[in-house]
C-alpha cells in the first residue's frame, strides 16, 4: 500500500508500558479503598474526578473531548481525513463498590496510551481514532449494567436510563445534571469503522494456560432463572418428616441433577446457584417457601438452549416428584455475541506480529462491547489477571501483560485506522 510507510520497513510503534502503569496507579488513587481497591461508582464525585483527570490527559495529548446526553465520554484524535468513520476503543471508568484498579480502567487508559504512542511516533492515521468511556457499565449504583453503551447503540431508550434510581432515590438524570451533563443534547451516534476493547480476563484461564493474550471471538449466552417452591410452615419438632410439605426436598433433589447436567455438557458449561432463600428463615420452622436462582451460560447456542430446557425439566420433575407447587421462570437473558471476523483477525494478526502467546476464547462476562457489537464491527482483547480475580479489591495484573495487551490494541487499531505518515 503506497500510503502506508510503516509497512515498508519503519518499525511499528509500541506503547510505553511504564506510562500506562503509572496512569493506572494515579487513576486508582481516586476512590481508593483501604484494601487496595477502588470505589468509583457511576456518576459519583469520584467518577467525575476520574473522568476529569482522563479528560485533562487526553486534551494534553491533543484530543477533543465530548460528553453525550447519557454521560458517555468521547476523546477523539483527528485523522488525516477527519470525515471518515472513527476507529474506536473504550471501556469504563466506573467500578463496583469494592472493585479493583483494572476492570474497565485498563481498557480506557490503554486507549489513551495508543493515542500517546502514535503522537510519540509521529504517526498520522487516515481515520480518526476515538476512545469511548461508557457511563455506568457496572450497574451497581444504578441497576442497569452497560447502560451508557446500550443507549448509544439504541438498545435502551434514553428515558428508561434517565429514570433509573440509586438506593437514595437519586435518578440518573438528576446525577448527570448535577455533574454538568447536558441532558437536553440530542443523542447521536458517530460513524464507526471498527471498535476494540481490551480488558482483564476476569477469569483464570489465560493465567493457568500461561498465555499473554486472549483473542476474544465472542461473548457467551447467559440467562438467569428464578425457582419458587411453595411448602407449608410447620414446627420442626412435632411434625413427622413424612407429614411435612418441605420445599427444601425439591432443592435437595434438583441440585445434584443440575450439577450433573452441567458436568455432562463439558467444561464450557457454567451453572451458578447464587441465591437460596427460605421463608420465614427460622432454624426451627419448616420453610413455607423456597426461592433460588440458577444462572446458566454457554458459548454454543445449541448447548445453551439444551441447558435451559434441562433446568426447566429438572425443576418441574422434582416439584412433581415431591408433590409440591412451584414455578421456574427466566428473569434475565443476554444473548451471546459473535464478534466481527475482520476485527478478530486484526487482533490475532497484531498478536502474531508481536510474538505473544495467545489463545482464542469466549468471554464469560458481559461487556460494553456486547452493545457496541450490535451496531459496529467489534472485537475484544483479554490479558491475564492474578488468580482470575475481578470485582474484588485484590484484583491485580502484571505490568508486562497490560503493556502487551495495549500493544495488541495499538496494532489492531492501526491496521484499521491506516497510518499515512
Ligand atoms: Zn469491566
Amino acid at each position: 500500500m503506497l500510503d502506508n510507510n510503516l509497512s515498508r520497513g519503519a518499525a511499528s510503534p509500541r506503547v510505553n508500558g511504564s506510562r500506562l502503569w503509572s496512569r493506572l496507579m494515579t487513576m486508582a488513587e481516586i476512590g481508593a479503598t483501604t484494601q487496595g481497591g477502588c470505589n468509583r461508582q457511576a456518576l459519583t464525585d469520584g467518577d467525575l474526578a476520574g473522568r476529569d483527570l482522563l479528560s485533562r490527559w487526553a486534551e494534553a495529548a491533543g484530543c477533543r473531548v465530548r460528553v453525550d446526553a447519557v454521560g458517555n465520554l468521547f476523546l477523539r484524535r483527528a485523522g488525516r481525513d477527519d470525515r471518515l468513520p472513527v476507529v474506536m476503543t473504550g471501556s469504563h471508568l466506573d467500578t463496583q463498590p469494592t472493585g479493583g484498579k483494572f476492570d474497565g480502567v485498563y481498557g480506557v487508559l490503554a486507549g489513551l496510551e495508543v493515542i500517546e504512542s502514535l503522537n510519540d511516533a509521529g504517526v498520522v492515521t487516515r481515520h480518526p481514532i476515538e476512545i469511548g468511556v461508557w457511563c455506568n457499565e457496572e450497574g451497581c449504583r444504578f441497576p442497569m449494567a452497560m447502560m451508557g453503551s446500550a443507549v448509544w447503540a439504541d438498545r435502551l431508550p434514553l428515558d428508561i436510563a434517565y429514570a433509573l434510581t440509586d438506593r437514595a432515590g437519586l435518578s440518573v438524570r438528576a446525577e448527570l445534571e448535577r455533574l454538568g451533563v447536558d441532558t437536553h443534547a440530542r443523542m447521536s451516534r458517530q460513524a464507526v469503522k471498527a471498535a476494540f476493547e481490551v480488558h482483564i480476563e476476569q477469569g483464570p484461564v489465560l493465567e493457568q494456560r500461561g498465555k499473554t493474550i486472549g483473542v476474544v471471538t465472542g461473548v457467551q449466552h447467559m440467562s438467569r432463572h428464578e425457582v419458587i417452591v411453595e411448602g407449608q410452615e410447620a414446627h420442626a419438632g412435632p411434625t413427622p418428616m413424612d407429614m411435612r410439605r418441605d420445599p427444601i426436598r425439591v432443592l435437595a433433589e434438583v441440585l445434584p441433577a443440575l450439577y450433573a447436567c452441567a458436568r455432562e455438557r463439558g467444561p464450557d458449561a457454567r451453572l451458578t446457584i447464587g441465591i437460596i432463600e427460605t421463608s420465614p428463615g427460622s432454624p426451627n420452622t419448616v420453610p413455607g417457601r423456597l426461592r433460588f436462582t440458577v444462572d446458566v451460560r454457554h458459548p454454543d447456542v445449541r448447548v445453551y438452549d439444551l441447558l435451559r430446557l434441562e433446568i426447566d425439566r429438572l425443576v418441574r420433575a422434582a416439584l412433581q416428584h415431591q408433590g409440591l407447587d412451584g414455578s421456574v421462570r427466566c428473569v434475565w437473558e443476554a444473548p451471546g455475541v459473535t464478534f466481527d471476523a475482520a476485527c478478530v483477525d486484526a487482533v490475532r494478526s497484531a498478536a502474531v506480529e508481536l510474538g505473544y502467546d495467545m489463545m482464542d476464547m469466549v468471554s464469560g462476562a458481559g461487556h460494553d462491547s456486547c452493545n457496541v457489537a450490535a451496531v459496529v464491527p467489534t472485537a475484544m482483547i483479554f490479558v491475564p489477571c492474578a488468580g482470575g480475580l475481578s470485582h474484588n479489591e485484590a484484583e491485580s495484573a502484571l505490568p508486562a501483560d497490560l503493556e502487551s495487551g495495549a500493544n495488541v490494541l495499538l496494532g489492531a487499531m492501526l491496521a484499521l485506522a491506516v497510518a499515512v505518515v
